[in-house]
């Protein structure tokens, strides 16, 4: 094992319960995916940890959720100093468990700590809703309870930031859940929570997929934020349903990109292509395909596929890497199942090959005159393969980026900003970028239409999410 390595695995993982660091009920192995060798073996909590979980969460809420809200804020910003100070071992950390190149590792845990300040700024005053014909009416906004945080592989450190930051300084306790494959940093974190906040309030439990539905069932668990897949979204709803939580979901995408007829395809092609293929295409908010008006068509996807041509993947841990592997196994068969989808369809002109013999690496791959009905266009890739479409009327290319059930975004791509806002005002998503992409300011909220998800996080709105609305009545 190389010298980083080790140094990013050093120390134990422990689940975090009720303050302490505990062994789980049985292990599992976590891999390596640039390398499919084992890195450590991580506790596996069982249905009985995980209710101790939510019973600590439970009995630190009474005392954490009236602090006065200074307090919680002062120990935010307390985790945030100290997720600086240990941000160089927690994104090697990243970079082992997630793959991506440590350079974008140490990019999500910078944005986790902007993230964290950025709640720590905010506030929940009382608000005045009328004053007027002798009554006064003011809205208060209370915590809720114990939240239950779940998180996918893909950003796991920043995801868990945007729910457990608004979560406690809104004044609730938390049960994080990370996903299977990469549940490292998630540990390490929690490690980091229990020395700042008082038992507790912050405790992370793993599972192998199988806690969830006692999680989102739970009696004593007030609300469910949960990031991940639309399939798994639904079983969330399903399964929450039962005790009526408060439910935000933020899901799958299948972002279209409509580039306009007066761009220069050689300045617009980096843009597209890193939006596409930024964490290796794994980003909810990737985009997932482009539309690109008939006289720019040739010219875009030739530009596309000479970026494709000259990525550089690798270990993510090795300087100069620009992609590291997928995730995961089971998602690197995915990707490959829509590779061959894509060759039987359409043309692939850059990409379609598996790099290495050992690591769930894919290149880049763009993949042009391929119909909308094929699995690449209508579906989820979550990898980096581009299918480009062709478009000879701007009403046609908004009606096939609509005709989606997902609406998380979209881009529009045009040398006037005007004709762009044109189209965005069409389009059914919960976030249209005009000339750019990837750029979510935390203090701006985001979340999906459709099925790519319900209500919203990040900004005021993602803060309030962790809030009942109460409305106190009198005479004025
Ligand atoms: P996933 O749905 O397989 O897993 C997400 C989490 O849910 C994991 O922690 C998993 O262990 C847990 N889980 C599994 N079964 C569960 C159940 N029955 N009840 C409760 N929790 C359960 O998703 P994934 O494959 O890890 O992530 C990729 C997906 O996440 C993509 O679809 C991507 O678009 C989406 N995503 C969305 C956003 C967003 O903000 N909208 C952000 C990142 C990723």
């Amino acid at each position: 094992m190389n010298a980083q390595l080790q140094s990013a695995l050093s120390g134990e993982f422990k689940l975090v319960i009720n303050g302490r660091l505990v062994e789980g009920a049985s292990t599992f192995d976590v891999i390596n995916p640039a390398t499919e060798q084992v890195l450590v073996r991580c506790p596996r909590a069982d249905p009985a940890q995980l209710n101790e979980a939510v019973a600590a969460a439970k009995a630190a809420f009474p005392s954490w959720s009236v602090r006065p809200i200074e307090e919680r804020r002062q120990l935010l910003l307390k985790l945030a100093d100290t997720l600086t100070a240990e941000s160089e071992s927690i994104a090697r950390l990243l970079t082992c468990e997630q793959g991506k190149p440590v350079a974008y590792a140490a990019g999500e845990i910078a944005g986790s700590v902007e993230m964290i300040r950025t709640f720590a700024k905010m506030d929940l005053p009382i608000k005045v809703l009328k004053e007027a014909d002798g009554a006064r009416i003011v809205q208060q906004r209370t915590p809720l309870g114990v939240i239950g945080a779940i998180t996918p592989w893909n950003f796991p450190v920043i995801l868990l930031m945007i729910k457990l930051a608004p979560a406690l300084l809104a004044g609730n306790t938390v049960v994080a859940k990370p996903a299977p494959t990469t549940p490292l940093t998630t540990l390490r974190i929690g490690e980091l929570c229990a020395r700042i906040f008082p038992a507790g309030v912050v405790n992370v439990i793993t599972d192998q997929n199988d806690l969830g539905d006692a999680l989102t069932s739970h009696p004593d668990v007030a609300k469910v934020a949960f990031t991940g897949s639309t399939a798994t979204g639904k079983k969330v709803m399903a399964s929450v349903a039962g005790t009526l939580k408060r439910l935000t979901l933020e899901l799958g995408g299948n972002d279209a990109a409509i580039v306009l007829d007066d761009v220069d395809p050689k300045e617009v092609a980096p843009k597209i292509f890193n939006g596409a293929m930024f964490n290796t295409g794994q980003v909810c908010l990737a985009i997932k395909r482009v539309y690109a008006h008939d006289s720019i068509y040739d010219a875009l996807c030739t530009e596309l596929a000479k970026l494709a041509d000259a990525a550089r993947l690798g270990d993510g841990l090795e300087p100069g890497t620009q992609f590291g592997p997928l995730q995961n196994k089971a998602q690197f068969e995915k990707v490959k199942g829509f590779i061959e989808d894509a060759r039987a369809h359409g043309k692939i002109i850059a990409g379609g090959t598996i790099e290495k013999d050992r690591g769930y690496f894919v290149r880049p791959t763009i993949v042009r005159d391929i119909p909308d009905d094929s699995r690449l266009v209508r579906e989820e890739q979550f990898g980096p393969v581009l299918p480009v479409l062709r478009y000879r009327d701007i009403g046609d290319a908004i009606a096939r980026a609509n005709a989606s059930e997902y609406g998380l975004g979209a881009t529009i791509w045009s040398s006037n900003q005007a004709r762009a806002f044109e189209v965005a005002l069409k389009i059914d998503s919960g976030t249209v970028w005009i000339n750019k992409h990837l750029d979510l300011p935390p203090d701006v909220p985001f979340g999906g239409a459709k099925n790519s998800g319900l209500g919203r996080e990040m900004g005021q709105e993602g803060l309030e999410e962790f809030t009942q609305a109460k409305v106190i009545n009198m005479p004025g």
